[in-house]
């Protein structure tokens, strides 16, 4: 619907790595509470995109804008970023030796502006993580060190669930989980998008963490280039005919 308010407004965004153009032109307008799927070929600039709109220093906007909440996204640093709103669920995520899970999703929380008492903070983080199927006691462990990819991802999604983004861009959240983490992470986004309102972008190559979700959109990049976009249905198109289906056209 037109008149919900635009989040995240990209215009002919071109971004480069290493000097090498990866995205050639990409238009991407999400709408307060939308849910858009991004799905593509390895290689295809998805993680760039990701990556760009954080604002990551090794992906360089060459041309084009980014407006989020109606600020030039592009003008702000990462941290700034994340304070308006926008939340970045990582591929890979790193571990952090020497940094509790519990501190850095406390101070991820107070550098966007949340502060909680440590009890409000336990009671509401041992809530999330109850969704998540995690142990609490994974909050006094250090970030992401011996966790399970499976752990790791989840830890993500509670970060998530505790800052409230206003968009949150999940970068193959699902991928290398097996069937119960899938539908564990998929609850937690669930979660995200029915109780706290949340716009989406989804990576993925996968559907099952959509299963459980409402998409409005699906667009499928190739090349660097936005190819297709449509509503849920795509995503049938795409797991029956795959990608070639986009790329003949070209
Ligand atoms: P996708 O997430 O769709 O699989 P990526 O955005 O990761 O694709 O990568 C798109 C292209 O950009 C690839 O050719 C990849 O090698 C290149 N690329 C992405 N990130 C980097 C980086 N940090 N350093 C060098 N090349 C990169
Ligand atoms: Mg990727």
């Amino acid at each position: 619907m037109a008149d919900k308010k635009e989040i995240l407004s990209v215009q002919g965004l071109k971004v480069g790595v290493d000097g090498k153009e990866i995205l050639h032109g990409l238009d991407l307008v999400i709408r307060e509470g939308e849910t858009h799927v991004l799905m593509g070929p390895n290689g295809a600039g998805k993680s760039t995109l990701g990556n760009a709109l954080m604002g990551n220093p090794k992906y360089e906007v060459t041309e084009g804008s980014a407006a989020f909440l109606g600020s030039d996204l592009l003008e702000m640093a990462t941290n700034e970023r994340a304070a308006a709103g926008l939340f970045l669920s990582f591929q890979n995520p790193i571990e952090v030796p020497g940094v509790t899970l519990s501190n850095f999703i406390r101070s991820a929380m107070e550098a966007c502006g949340t502060k909680l008492s440590l009890w409000n903070f336990k009671k509401e983080a041992a809530r999330q993580m109850e969704v998540l199927q995690m142990n609490p006691e994974y909050l006094d462990r250090d970030l992401n060190v011996g966790f399970s990819g499976g752990e790791k991802k989840k830890a993500e999604i509670l970060q998530m669930l505790m800052l409230h983004p206003t968009l949150a861009i999940l970068d193959e959240t699902d991928s290398g989980l097996d069937v119960d983490a899938v539908k564990t992470v998929s609850t937690g986004v669930e979660e995200y998008q029915k109780n706290q309102n949340g716009a989406l972008l989804i990576i993925t190559h996968s559907t099952r963490i959509l299963e459980s979700l409402h998409v409005d959109y699906t667009h499928v990049l190739v090349g660097g280039r936005l190819v297709a976009t449509g509503d849920a249905s795509l995503i049938d198109r795409i797991n029956a005919d795959g990608f070639e289906q986009f790329t003949r056209a070209e």
